[in-house]
């Protein structure tokens, strides 16, 4: 296996570099320019809503012409998703639905043409070339039943690699995803971090043999550097961290062998790093919101999307030596917080710190509430082991070592509740946060 990205062949082929010839970021960047101008005019054309928003905006003929256009945000989408479409209702192949969590907020639906739904099948073909060879076997842990979703695209993917997969869907009963593990010989798991967590660490995990899984593929959610080191850890396998949203078209970038920073689809997407406030382009290796535009997409093309999502682009060059950007690991939502006293934020990134070291922790849900004028934090776990004291006052421990905690705890602003156990239901939809039940 190459230690660069496979997605540098791919994307080299992708916008036309000859063969044999090494691709440039010169040549990527003029690709990227080219195909935004053509995105823009394709929009004006035929989509009520950007005919509107970028009216008075000619086609970008540089990086700092396309600064000045107008940002497209998610409740745009909420608002009418049928405005964005530049092709007729009966050209869509497949609708994703968005719930947003816990807010009564419009669900956000995405539209795609088969052509769009093609592409993502390219983009699993060749980004899982970093995990798996021909000949290996992959469990997806996602959804896939549908026609179109992650698991069937992904399958369709893998299949052109010549790599065998089992749609699975969510864990729901951690024993016999083992066992599946086991009697299919399976090589490579995809899924959600904490469900792969879980699995891991599950007493019937002894069941697996000590090489058998040789790659992990974590999506869909945030995955904080101790969950990554844990799973790591727990299963013996590199962990290939993958990054996307469904308004990018479910894939986004994936990470390469070196496991330090995201890889993009750049022949597909166009990602600036934006300061949220003033909402400028900020220079590499400066934290900031994502915000993509769409380079291929016929359906539903997007033009400066905001993701809320927080990351910077790394400076450096990757070890694996591609000519590709290199996106830091995304840690959380800008709008991922909640407050504590005094305004001090508290994000589920910094609990994932503390928490998922701690060996009998499967999965845990945070929850803040107001209780007699102050703030409660109840933690709910799901664990094996049977001392609920003992697992009761390490979460505790482990909770008062982040100083956000502790001096909220102090000065007696939040109490911390009895650890409570029980089943934590995963959505492969919503990315886990801390959920605020305080009213205003
Ligand atoms: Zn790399």
């Amino acid at each position: 296996m190459s230690k660069l990205t496979p997605l540098e062949p791919w994307i080299t082929g992708k916008i036309g570099v000859r063969a044999g010839n090494a691709l440039t970021r010169a040549a990527l960047e003029k690709f990227q320019l080219a195909r935004l101008g053509e995105t823009v005019d394709y929009v004006k054309r035929h989509s009520p809503f950007y005919q509107q928003r970028l009216a008075g905006y000619a086609p970008p003929a540089s990086w700092e012409e396309l600064s000045a256009f107008p940002f497209t945000t998610p409740s745009d989408l909420q608002e009418n998703d049928h405005q964005f479409l530049c092709v007729s209702l009966a050209e869509i192949e497949r609708i994703v639905t968005l719930q947003s969590s816990g807010s009564t907020a419009p669900p956000k639906r995405v539209h795609f043409t088969a052509a769009d739904l093609e592409l993502t099948i390219d983009f699993f073909h060749h980004g899982m070339a970093t995990l798996v060879q021909p000949g290996q076997k992959v469990l997806i842990l996602m959804p896939g039943e549908q026609p179109g979703s992650v698991g069937d695209l992904l399958k369709k993917g893998l299949a052109r690699l010549g790599v065998t997969s089992i749609i699975h869907g969510l864990v729901r009963d951690a024993e016999e995803t083992l066992r599946t593990i086991e009697t299919q010989e399976i090589d490579c798991l995809v899924g959600l971090p904490v469900q792969l967590l879980s699995l891991a660490r599950h007493p019937s995990a002894a069941l697996i043999g000590p090489n058998r899984i040789k790659s992990i593929l974590v999506s869909a959610d945030f995955a904080s550097p101790a969950l990554v080191n844990a799973l790591n850890s727990a299963w013996g396998a590199p962990v290939i961290d993958h990054y996307g949203m469904t308004e990018m078209g479910l894939g986004g970038g994936v990470e390469c062998r070196h496991c330090c920073g995201y890889h993009l689809r750049e022949a597909d997407l166009y990602v600036e790093i934006i300061d949220p406030l003033s909402g400028h382009p900020l220079p590499d290796g400066e934290l900031g919101e994502v915000v993509f535009t769409t380079l291929t997409r016929r359906g539903m093309p997007l033009v400066r999307y905001r993701t809320g999502d927080q990351a910077r682009f790394l400076k450096e060059p990757c070890p694996c030596g591609t000519v590709l950007r290199r996106m830091e690991r995304v840690q959380g939502r800008m709008a991922g917080s909640v407050l504590l006293a005094k305004g001090v934020p508290l994000n589920i990134t910094e609990l994932d710190q503390v928490l998922f070291p701690l060996p009998f922790l499967l999965d845990y849900q945070a929850v803040i509430s107001s209780r007699n004028n102050r703030d409660a934090l109840a933690i709910g776990i799901e664990t094996y082991g049977a001392d609920a004291d003992q697992q009761n006052r390490t979460i505790h421990h482990a909770l008062m070592a982040l100083p956000s905690i502790s001096a909220a705890v102090s000065s007696g602003d939040l109490a911390l509740d009895p650890v409570s156990a029980g089943k934590c239901v995963p959505s492969a939809t919503i990315k886990r946060s801390i959920i605020d039940l305080r009213k205003e």
